[in-house]
């Protein structure tokens, strides 16, 4: 009798575990009425929102697979420009998701309006596989992040740098991928998955240049004034601690970066796209739209080479996540504050995000939802 009171104790602890569990992974493998294969994000909008939408609206073809994605539409009171904000390029760059998912929580806009579409490539959110041929550091990570909010502990996918393999349609290619439009030499099979390496993207080519394509015709119709694209690096690596501007708006890069050393003591290194060295989100949207064009890097911890399989990519010492989100933002706050100045008619104004340094300090947790 003993025995059998243990056992069912210990069957319904495993019970509570697997349910626990389950309830977090379950979010993985949604399908919507239109079949769309999506992951059901836990993101709660603030009362800004206008509207979501779907990439799938610019580019039909991309409903119903696991390239679509959500989203956001914020508009102020007054008439003004547009922002473009996208996280979760590479979904192991947790901060860049993260950045646009604070924006989706917290923005009040006042004049024109904000886009934001927290995951570009959702099938690379989804993607855990451990590919022999990519390195370590691209999918590095957990799978889901856990966050304390004053409304309870919430969870955060992690995902991959590259498009999962069975969704991209077409295979790697074996002599190395060349973006149609280069002269340089061939990057690995694998980078053919890597949206940030597709722009402007086809409509005739894998998933990965489906998602480019209907991404390019979101910043055109939506006739985009600002656009980044928020991404992390190697913690203490070239990259880390960036910003990249297509050379047509480096100037306003230069500004920006300027005011965020004056007021906030925030040093960023600055680099103009390499306008030979094509597919990259910074140099074809500049090129191929009337977009602003910008792209952040911030460090993440698991990045770097020889980072240990655990990680702790929330609360590193070093660089905590909130420090890293609060570089998207703040960096973006400036360029936009700079784009507002030079372009009255075309102002964009919000407030309701947190401050500098408190995000930095105190985390994400106090100010999501
Ligand atoms: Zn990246």
């Amino acid at each position: 009798m003993v025995k059998q009171k243990k056992l069912v104790a210990v069957l319904a602890v495993l019970f509570l575990f697997t349910t626990a569990a389950h309830n977090v992974f379950a979010q993985a493998s949604v399908q919507d009425i239109h079949g769309r294969y999506l992951i059901e994000h836990d993101y709660r909008p603030s009362s800004s929102l206008a509207r979501t939408g779907w990439l799938s609206d610019y580019y039909p073809e991309l409903l119903g697979t696991p390239g679509d994605s959500k989203v956001y539409y914020f508009e102020g009171s007054k008439p003004g420009g547009t922002l473009f904000v996208g996280g979760g390029t590479h979904a192991n760059e947790i901060a860049g998701i993260m950045a646009a998912v604070m924006m989706i929580e917290t923005l009040n806009v006042e004049a024109g309006r904000v886009i934001v579409v927290p995951n570009m490539n959702s099938s690379a959110i989804g993607n855990q596989e451990r590919e022999p041929e990519l390195p370590a550091y691209t999918s590095r990570g957990p799978s889901w992040i856990s966050i304390r909010t004053s409304s309870g502990i919430r969870y955060f996918k992690y995902g991959s740098r590259a498009t999962n393999k069975a969704h991209q349609g077409v295979a790697d290619p074996s002599g190395g991928y060349v973006h149609p439009d280069s002269s340089e030499a061939p990057l690995a099979g694998w980078e053919f998955r890597n949206l940030n390496r597709a722009y402007p993207g086809r409509s005739d080519s894998g998933l990965t240049q489906k998602i480019a394509y209907a991404v390019m015709q979101l910043l055109i119709k939506e006739k985009v004034d600002v656009a980044f694209d928020y991404h992390e690096a190697d913690a203490g690596g070239r990259l880390a601690n960036m910003m990249v501007a297509n050379p047509k708006n480096i100037e306003t890069a230069a500004g920006a970066l300027f005011d965020l050393e004056l007021d906030y003591g925030l040093s960023l290194k600055l680099e103009p796209s390499n306008m030979e060295f094509r597919g990259l989100s910074h140099r074809e949207w500049g090129a191929g739209t009337d977009a602003q064009a910008f792209l952040i890097e911030t460090p993440n911890p698991a990045m770097v080479a020889d980072a240990p399989d655990d990680v702790d990519v929330v609360n590193d010492p070093e660089n905590p996540l909130g420090s890293r989100v609060a570089k998207h933002l703040y960096a973006t706050i400036a360029v936009v504050r700079l784009f507002s100045d030079e372009h009255p008619d075309k102002a964009i104004r919000f407030s309701g995000l947190p401050g500098f340094e408190d995000l930095s300090d105190k985390g994400l947790g106090p100010y999501l939802q």
